[in-house]
């Protein structure tokens, strides 16, 4: 899932303004950008092993939700932020396919793989969390003008057009993709 984090984001700061907007709309893809630091340093995360089974999200959250509770001095900050990067895990079992414990079965309804019903999936999570912040008034200007919404559905559409291969990896057999092996998912 890519946009549709964005909306948990900006549903979120719409509800409870006890943190930056751009502090959430990283927390909300988070294991994914750890997925990229560990494609960009070699590290193999085979299926999200490290970023996004329940362990590895729950230990994510606990570091970006202790940095933003040090940081505001605010516990609602904190939980907050704990749980915008929690919500990542249910969203992506919709769109992709990964382990959710260490040693786990591969699981998620592979969205991806139909990129005209993930579109229709995350767009309207997209503009839904877009559509709350603005009507709560409590965005930062760039994030609630309709710019803002056309963008989410151009990226959206973008991603979904391109979306082979888009995320890197780490491990040396996903580039070479064995067949017996199902492809790494975002
Ligand atoms: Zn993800």
């Amino acid at each position: 899932m890519i946009t549709g984090h964005l909306g948990v984001a900006l549903a979120a700061r719409g509800q409870w303004p006890v943190v930056s907007l751009f502090w959430l709309l990283g927390a909300s893809i988070a294991p994914d950008l750890l997925d990229v630091a560990y494609a960009l340093s070699g590290i193999c995360s085979p299926y999200g092993l490290y970023s996004h089974t329940i362990p590895a999200a729950a230990l994510i959250g606990a570091v970006l939700g202790g940095i933003a509770f040090l940081a505001t001095g605010s516990r609602a900050a904190g939980m907050l932020t704990a749980g915008v990067v929690l919500a990542h895990l249910p969203l992506d079992f919709v769109t992709g396919n990964k382990i959710f414990w260490p040693g786990g079965p591969l699981l998620g309804l592979r969205l991806y793989q139909r990129p005209l019903q993930d579109f229709l999936v995350e767009v309207p999570i997209a503009l839904g969390g877009w559509w709350m912040l603005r009507r709560r008034g409590r965005g930062p200007r760039w994030a609630i003008i309709g710019v803002a919404a056309l963008a989410l559905v151009v990226v959206q559409g973008t991603f979904d057009l391109l979306q082979r291969g888009l995320k890197p990896s780490g491990c040396r057999w996903a580039a070479t993709s064995a067949p017996s092996l199902p492809r790494e998912n975002r």
